[in-house]
């Protein structure tokens, strides 16, 4: 299927790995030109030259936290019309409420929640004028279905889930949509490092760990984080202006739920 939207540009935040970069892989392989970030220079560097060169489109990129107001204006002036964005940050740090720090709550909210917030801000009425526009935020299964120790993960994001119900008609009516993907457990990085502070929970090691929490699935399996880029890029192509205002859950059947 052809997705439509071949020459089209997108930013993509928090992208030279996991799911960010699945979803700049999927987009690429549309056609769509790629402005993407993350905060270290050179794995970034090197995901856009290698995007690049596999797919034949042209890749920059805008090294910085994304929860940094300069970074923003950085990618924003690198891609001044995006059609597309893709709102992305690294999660929360995992926890119990009595111990995250002012720093936490401030990572957490500045990266999931206010840089979305700003960068929804910046495109959304140049989308209109121009008649195309396509958002995904890359949230959590865990605004649906709360795991204890993302206390701060289901805040921030809940917050945006808020602010985005908030935002979807506006715009509609010009072709720009506004959808989240809410991932379950995919095998990420960030999946083993949070995997590493459950096991040391609860006394194992994180490749036990890993393969307990595999077996318990109903899939019995990670998700594989093309499978998020591709959803993505559906939610992105020309075929889903009637798709707005989503939360879509992709786990694997994970989170039992009334259909
Ligand atoms: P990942 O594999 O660790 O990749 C994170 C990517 O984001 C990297 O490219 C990283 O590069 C970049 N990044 C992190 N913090 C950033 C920041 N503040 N500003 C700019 N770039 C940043 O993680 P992932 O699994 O793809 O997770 C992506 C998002 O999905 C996270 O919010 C995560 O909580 C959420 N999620 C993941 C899962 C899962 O199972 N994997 C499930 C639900 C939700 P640098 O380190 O160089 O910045």
């Amino acid at each position: 299927m052809d997705l439509g939207v071949k020459g089209r540009t997108a930013i993509i935040c928090a992208a030279s790995k996991g799911l960010g970069r699945a979803c700049a892989e999927a987009l690429a392989a549309e056609g769509v030109n790629l402005v993407l970030n993350a905060r270290s220079l050179g794995p970034l560097e090197a995901a856009a030259a290698e995007i690049a060169h596999t797919h034949n489109v042209t890749v920059k990129s805008v090294a910085g936290d994304i929860g940094n107001a300069a970074v923003r204006e950085a990618l924003l002036a690198a891609c001044p019309t995006p059609d597309i964005l893709v709102n992305n940050a690294g999660g929360p740090s995992p926890g119990k409420l009595k111990n995250f720090t002012a720093e936490d709550w401030t990572k957490a909210l500045d990266g999931n929640l206010r840089a979305p917030a700003a960068m929804l801000a910046a495109v959304l009425d140049g989308m209109a004028a121009r008649g195309f526009g396509r958002v995904v935020n890359i949230t959590s299964s865990v605004v649906r279905h709360p795991i204890d120790i993302q206390g701060l993960s289901a805040a921030a994001r809940a917050g945006l889930h808020g602010l985005v119900s908030t935002l979807v008609r506006e715009h509609v009516g010009r072709n720009v949509t506004i959808n989240n993907i809410l991932p379950g457990p995919f095998a990420t990085d960030r999946l083993v490092s949070n995997f590493t502070f459950r096991a040391k929970q609860e006394g194992l090691s994180p490749e036990q760990a890993l393969a307990a929490r595999q077996a318990e699935l109903p899939a019995k399996r990670f998700g594989d984080p093309v499978e998020v880029g591709s959803l993505c890029a559906y939610l992105c192509s020309a075929h889903a202006g009637y798709i707005s205002g989503q939360s879509i859950l992709i786990d694997g059947g994970a989170h039992p739920q009334l259909l």
